[in-house]
């Protein structure tokens, strides 16, 4: 390993409230300390992908305790991309949650618009303060100008996700898009995350296939936001 350590926060995670996951936060948690990870973004899918919370969902987050068995827990969203900078959570709700990610998904009426299209729809929300993450932006489903992406990402410090389930669980063919995008953000130098995309506690902090890439590629320790608790909450804006 050529980081000093794993990323110390995983900011994308799924509780059963997405309807395909298989976890509740609390056993999420209770992973997450037996591995020594410190924090855990609660990023379910938005309310437009089918099976999704209900909007209160997210309303309702402030009930969960900042801290469970000692893991800081993040309220937030894996929002969906429904059309040039619109998300499917109103700017109200939003803005009350500690972590904001979007990205593209199937069926949630945004398919098959082409490159160009898709390119200018995720640009637009880089745009959008509150918007800290894009999720899976390899994702061949959904083809993109990867260099318009990755110097937007410079620009507007939104970080691009490596997922680590898009090398070995989710979304096929992805790894190219993936290495291509890696390439990119170390040539640029844009900020990274790397997320899990666990749908189960047993997947939580898991990321050896992204570190494996990134390292490969060149991508400077200083680049991946989540490398510790600090860093991911500074890269948030929030107090500990
Ligand atoms: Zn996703
Ligand atoms: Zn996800």
């Amino acid at each position: 390993m050529l980081y000093p350590s794993n990323p110390q926060a995983d900011l994308h995670v799924h509780t059963v409230a997405s309807g395909h996951a298989y976890s509740t936060i609390g056993e999420i948690a209770q992973e997450a300390a037996r591995k020594g990870v410190r924090m855990v973004g609660m990023t379910d899918h938005g309310p437009g992908l089918p099976g999704g919370p209900h909007p209160y969902h997210f309303a309702a987050l402030r009930f969960v305790p900042e801290y469970l068995y000692g893991v800081r827990v993040l309220r937030g969203i894996e929002a969906n991309i429904l059309g040039i900078g619109q998300l499917d959570l109103d700017d109200g709700l939003l803005e009350r949650l500690d972590l904001v990610m979007a990205g593209f998904h199937e069926e949630c009426g945004f398919d098959e618009r082409g490159r160009d299209e898709n390119t200018r729809a995720l640009l637009a929300l880089m745009e959008k303060p509150k918007v800290k993450v894009i999720a899976h932006p390899g994702n061949p489903n959904f083809p993109l100008d990867y260099r318009a992406v990755v110097e937007k990402s410079l620009a507007t410090g939104t970080a691009l996700e490596i997922n680590n389930s898009s090398f070995c669980i989710s979304r096929r063919g992805s790894a190219g898009n993936c290495r291509e995008i890696i390439r990119l953000c170390a040539e640029l130098g844009a900020p990274v995350t790397l997320g899990s995309d666990a749908h189960i506690a047993q997947g939580v902090g898991e990321f050896d296939d992204a570190l494996l890439e990134v390292a490969a590629a060149g991508i400077r320790w200083e680049q991946v936001v989540n490398r510790t608790f600090e860093s991911a909450l500074a890269f948030l804006g929030l107090s500990g």
